[in-house]
């Protein structure tokens, strides 16, 4: 439990990429699929399996299958978005959430204005995907918000995290496993991630 910072060689080489502020926003986004597929491979590592009988061309045997009735990727939007891609590639069945929260300019508070989840999370484990863990405020809401479904598990996955954000949602939410592929130094004043890369949608989506 708690923020897990995948150290691995490919996912750091692929952040410096995206940190870098030449890196342009076709680059950009099929780094951060490319990330993000690496930190589901990290962050399913313990799903559970069940045996089932099968024939190879040669013979019959045992083989084993997630048990699961399915994975939810939950993207924060729009950041999260960038990221459902990349999941998808590992998991082609996977059914979506959509958690639409801005941070007030002001109070730095989320403001819910769209949430949409499938019914019947029971047997489902619920991933919610967004780039930044910066004050984890809409981190910890959006999880908050998907804990009223009870699914069988919920963890999350963003590229880089905050110590600030860390320590928040590790408090506010310690049943639940945060994957990220880097721990940066602070937040500034607006909040934003340093040295980091920059506002994560406005990135993926030109916006800037
Ligand atoms: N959201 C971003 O997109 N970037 C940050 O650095 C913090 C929050």
């Amino acid at each position: 439990m708690g923020v897990i910072i995948v150290n691995h060689p490919l996912i750091q080489h692929k952040l410096t990429i995206i940190r870098d502020k030449n890196t342009s926003s076709k680059k950009f986004r099929e780094v951060v699929g490319e990330i993000t597929l690496l930190l589901t491979y990290e962050a399913t590592r313990d799903l559970e399996l069940k045996e089932v009988k099968i024939e190879t061309p040669m013979a019959e045997t045992i083989g084993k299958t997630l048990s699961l009735t399915s994975v939810v990727i939950a993207p924060i939007l729009r950041a999260g978005l960038g990221m459902v891609n990349g999941m998808l590639n590992i998991f082609p069945l996977a059914k979506l959430a959509h958690i639409g929260l801005y941070r007030d300019e002001n109070s730095l508070k989320p403001i819910t204005y769209y949430f949409n989840i499938p019914n019947n999370l029971n047997d489902c484990i619920v991933i919610v995907v967004d780039p930044m863990l910066a004050t984890a405020g809409s981190l910890s809401a959006a999880i908050d918000l998907i804990k009223k479904y009870n699914p069988k598990q919920i963890k999350a996955i963003t590229l880089i995290a905050s110590p600030e954000g860390k320590k928040r949602i590790e408090e506010k939410h310690p049943d639940v496993t945060v994957y990220t592929g880097a721990l940066d130094e602070r937040l500034n004043e607006k909040a934003y991630i340093i040295p980091g890369l920059g506002d994560a949608g406005d990135r993926l989506f030109g916006t800037i």
